[in-house]
């Protein structure tokens, strides 16, 4: 692989700092920040030394990020090398990043000596760590793809940006109230961002609104009635085995006129301020769920804008290093432009604009550069997830893009025309346009358009990417066979293994040496250690450890007592009805009414955790919040019950909490309808932490079990084909509940008010919906899933089975690095080879 050639030589030609000269410096830069802080502050505060900490990282940081570019600058003259070595600009609006200092000191190697300069002014780096708020620029997993994928670049030394918005603020703060969720603003930003680097220099102009023109020539000039500007912000991501990295450059909005002179003057402040307000606005929030109706207009500008600024500065910089304006015959060639879902899916259009209006390309040249250039990730297989816009407020926003989107349409639908003659349904379900035939509205179709301007379409698993030519974009994979590929995510063992669990990884460079941070495939040589009995009982010391830190962080954030020698049993992700938390809550109930049934039987004590927070319009995924905690109470009161089975649910799900939460679980729930969880990147990390799976034969838990062996797994429930079936059928929830007494005790005791203090109406509509709908098949799932629990339990009795297991879950997931995952995308999606 051309790429990663050149990168080892990358590496290769930067020798890292030693570790006495950066102990030095940081010590310099430490006090230098320290005392700066100070001065401010006035008292020595763990807020304080944070700032400091992270000031002096930065400084660190910005030497390796100024070497990475001079480096990157002019790697299209690397000797040898068949191909330039092409940057990647990762397109994303979400970014789910967690905290930052605990990852550049494992990066930079000095951990000890901050330890050390921090406990000279009185703190502890552990409460100093534990300060940083998360910043939590992203929903769930698609923004935590994306964090993981920015590690890897770096690590592999990938001449590479991430492109995203710097939203005030984040993902909103989950607390529960009587337990229900209510939602608090993430202002994560309020005590200072001391990790960003502002770019004052870098800014860029935006439009929205107004018209087109067209002059004498022909040329069409679009006039917006709107500017603003982008200007850049950076955050440095650092390599943990060199001194490469990656940036994350976010942009932040400001009026191009920030006050209008005239009205001022006049005494019309409100007016005057009218720019900065709208240009303010764009920065405010991250939206808490994709598919939701409220501030559509602002979502679309928001996306315009990230796409608008990032590929001004894509050309800006090949300019700059191709030395000419002819070097943009080579801009597709030397940079990949990826599109995280389909977010950034304006991108082939803007691009398209750049090069026409602003450069004066024509078609032809500019649609080739702009389709060596794009590549496309989708993440979602359910046909109403798929963004729409309606052509009303694209025109009125963008008015350009749309003649520009059109064109690009009708090449394409002529193409087809030409390929696939007389089928016109066929040209009206591939078309870029829905003509919105059934009375509904013209809309844009944004995946169709990332699709036909990108040369690579992938999915996020096996499954996921077989599905997807298979249904949603059939019609597509006929159009364009060779177009569509699957790359399995993975995540980076960075964070999640070496700083989330550093027992196991201390336990693991004992057995395995430490060459599993760079290549986790070398996890594999743990596999004779499952049938040692010295370690197994090692491994299992440490997550006992583990459980007993949870146990403690259980009892401080919401009192209950667990008990740490329990089975803990976690689902931990966003609630939405797919990913079916209320199939696990169902099992809570059944297996509450059968130990209160048959109190003397053997039961084998279990924890079951909870988190995860639900868009805030998401009616349904609230009310399953609400009953998680009713049940919760009763369960947890009820005497007779004592330590056999506890339910909780930790508030405000994020990353730093899934670090807490990973290390400590026995038992890992993936359990969503087979075919609806495209990948998943939870599932992997828990395995990788020494978790067993209960879970569906369903997105990357299919490549983990087959990695692993399917007999380390808890595999229940209908496969896809099954679940298609059923359906086609003709579902009736209400048979499965005839057919067991005690599925339906649960949904009687659900609905007559046994947990909500007798109010039989609080989960009528959650029964009903039950009872009468089930669109994810948990009442069909039921039975099969209560049953693989007592396998569970039956194989938690024997402590040295379960271990054994756990130990080749761990030495299985080999695979699934995000290290990996890069390494494929640059093979089959970003390499000059895959341009075909
Ligand atoms: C990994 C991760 C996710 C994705 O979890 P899934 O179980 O794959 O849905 C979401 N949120 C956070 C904070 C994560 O770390």
């Amino acid at each position: 692989m051309q790429i990663s050639q050149s990168n080892t030589r990358l590496k290769g030609a930067m020798p890292m700092t030693t570790p006495s000269d950066s102990a030095l410096r940081i010590t310099e830069q430490f006090a230098q920040a320290y005392g700066r802080e100070l001065a401010q502050a006035a008292q020595p505060t763990a807020a304080v030394a944070l700032r400091a900490a992270a000031t002096a990282a930065r400084a660190l940081l910005a030497e390796r990020w100024a070497q990475t570019q001079a480096q990157d600058a002019v790697r299209d003259s690397v000797p040898g090398a068949a191909h330039p070595v092409r940057r990647v600009h990762y397109l994303s609006m979400e970014f789910l990043m967690g905290r930052a200092l605990t990852n550049a000191l494992a990066a930079l190697g000095l951990e000890p000596e901050l330890s050390r300069l921090l406990a000279a002014q009185g703190q502890q780096l552990g409460n100093v760590l534990e300060r940083e708020p998360d910043a939590a620029l992203g929903n769930g997993g698609l923004g935590r793809l994306a964090a993981c994928f920015l590690d890897s670049f770096a690590e592999l030394g990938l001449p590479s940006f991430g492109y995203g918005l710097r939203y005030q603020y984040g993902m909103f703060a989950q607390a529960i109230q009587d337990g229900r969720q209510v939602e608090a603003p993430d202002d994560w930003m309020r005590l200072g961002q001391p990790w960003e680097v502002a770019r004052a220099e870098l800014r860029y102009p935006v439009g929205f609104g107004g018209r087109v023109t067209v002059d004498e020539a022909g040329q069409r000039h679009w006039q917006p009635a709107e500017q603003l500007e982008a200007q850049a912000f950076d955050f440095i991501v650092p390599a943990h085995h060199s001194e490469r990295v990656s940036t994350l450059r976010q942009w932040h909005a400001t009026a191009a006129a920030p006050i209008d002179f005239k009205a001022f003057c006049a005494g019309d402040y409100a007016g005057a301020a009218r720019h900065r307000v709208a240009a303010d606005a764009l920065n405010w929030v991250l939206y808490p769920d994709d598919s939701s109706e409220a501030g559509r207009e602002l979502r679309l500008k928001q996306e315009a804008f990230l796409v608008s600024a990032s590929l001004q500065d894509v050309i800006a910089r090949h300019l700059r290093e191709a030395g000419s304006l002819d070097g943009l015959a080579t801009l597709g060639l030397a940079n990949a432009i990826h599109l995280n879902d389909t977010h950034p899916a304006l991108a082939p259009a803007e691009l398209m604009r750049l090069l026409l209006d602003e450069h004066g390309l024509g078609w032809d040249e500019a649609w080739k550069i702009t389709r060596q250039a794009v590549s496309y990730t989708n993440h979602t297989l359910m046909p109403e997830a798929l963004e729409t816009w309606s052509l009303s407020l694209f025109e009125a926003l963008l008015p350009r893009h749309l003649e520009i989107i059109y064109e690009i349409n009708a090449r394409f639908l002529a193409e087809v025309k030409a390929k696939f003659p007389g089928d016109d349904a066929l040209l009206a379900r591939v078309s870029l346009i829905d003509e919105g035939r059934n009375g509904g509205e013209r809309r844009v179709r944004m995946a169709a358009l990332a699709i036909v301007a990108s040369h690579r379409v992938n999915g996020v698993a096996a499954l996921h990417s077989e599905l997807m030519v298979q249904t949603i974009f059939a019609d597509y994979a006929a159009i364009f066979p060779g177009r569509f590929h699957n790359v399995t995510n993975g995540v980076t063992p960075r964070r999640w293994l070496q700083q989330a669990n550093p027992q196991l990884s201390t336990l693991l460079d004992a057995r395995i040496g430490k060459g599993w941070r760079q290549d986790l495939a070398l996890l594999r040589s743990l596999t004779p250690a499952a049938s040692d009995a010295a370690f197994r009982q090692q491994f299992q010391a440490v997550k006992l450890a583990n459980k007993q830190g949870l146990a403690d962080l259980i009892r401080r954030e919401i009192g209950v007592q667990v008990d740490p020698s329990s089975l803990f049993d976690v689902q931990i992700k966003r609630i939405h009805e797919y990913k079916r938390q209320l199939l696990n809550i169902l099992h809570v109930v059944a297996r509450y009414q059968a130990i209160i049934a048959n109190p003397d039987a053997a039961w084998v004590p279990r924890t079951v955790i909870i988190a995860g927070k639900a868009a805030s319009a998401y009616v349904m995924a609230k009310s399953i919040i609400q009953l998680a905690h009713d049940v919760a109470r009763v369960v947890n009161s009820d005497p007779r019950i004592g330590d056999k089975l506890k339910l909780v649910y930790l508030p405000n799900y994020g990353v730093s909490l899934a670090e807490v939460i990973i290390p400590a679980a026995d038992l890992s729930e993936q359990i969503s309808t087979a075919g609806t969880e495209a990948s998943g990147t939870g599932n992997m990390k828990f395995a990788l932490n020494g978790a067993l799976t209960i879970g569906t034969w369903d997105g990357a838990n299919i490549e983990m079990a087959e990695a692993m062996g399917e007999e380390n797994m808890f595999v229940f429930g209908l496969r896809t084909e099954a679940v298609a079936q059923i359906k086609a059928l003709g579902y009736d929830p209400r048979l499965y509940m005839e057919q067991s007494a005690q599925l339906r005790r649960v949904i009687e005791s659900i609905a007559g008010g046994e947990f909500s203090s007798g109010d039989a109406g609080r989960y009528r509509a959650l029964t009903e919906m039950l009872l009468n709908r089930d669109n994810y098949l948990l009442m069909a799932d039921f039975a099969a899933y209560v049953d693989k629990q007592l396998e569970v339990d039956a194989l938690y009795a024997q402590p040295e089975a379960w271990a054994a297991k756990a130990v080749l879950n761990v030495a299985g997931m080999g695979d699934f690095s995000s290290d990996r995952t890069i390494a494929e995308y640059v093979d089959r999606v970003w390499s000059v080879a895959s341009l075909g």
